[in-house]
């Protein structure tokens, strides 16, 4: 699988359309999910481009890993999730419904998040 440059993220990456950002630095940048499934949903993406997470563990950089790794947990920080408590989600392919082929954790918070994985047939 080879990346493709005009997936959704890509796009907002190049500022073609925009995106309510939460943070960014040289790495990564953090915005709000369109669609959240809970009070705060939050995806954190690498800017180089990396299809899923197993590109991204593969091939990208300690710095860029790191940096990304320290973007969630300020995100997370930031949007006073620590007491509360929050979750990360990283979607990989087919089985688990990934949708956009640009790398990216999921934060979730602001409410009680139930079990940590479900059946259905949605
Ligand atoms: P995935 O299923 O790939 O792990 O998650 C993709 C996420 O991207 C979904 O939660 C979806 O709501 C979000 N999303 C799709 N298109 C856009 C968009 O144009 N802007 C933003 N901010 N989020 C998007």
């Amino acid at each position: 699988m080879t990346y493709d440059p005009d997936n959704i993220f890509a796009k907002i990456l190049r500022g073609d359309i925009p995106c309510d950002k939460i943070f960014e630095n040289d790495h990564v940048l953090a915005f709000n999910d369109i669609a959240p499934q809970a009070p705060t949903h939050i995806l954190v993406v690498p800017k180089n481009p990396y299809i899923s997470m197993d590109d991204f563990s593969a091939n990208a950089s300690d710095v860029e890993i790191g940096a990304l790794i320290r973007a969630v947990g300020h995100v997370a920080r930031k949007a006073g999730l620590i007491d509360p408590g929050y979750r990360i989600l990283a979607n990989h392919g087919v089985d688990a419904r990934q949708e956009v082929p640009h790398f990216h954790v999921h934060v979730f918070g602001g409410r009680d998040l139930g079990g940590m994985v479900r059946r259905d047939t949605a």
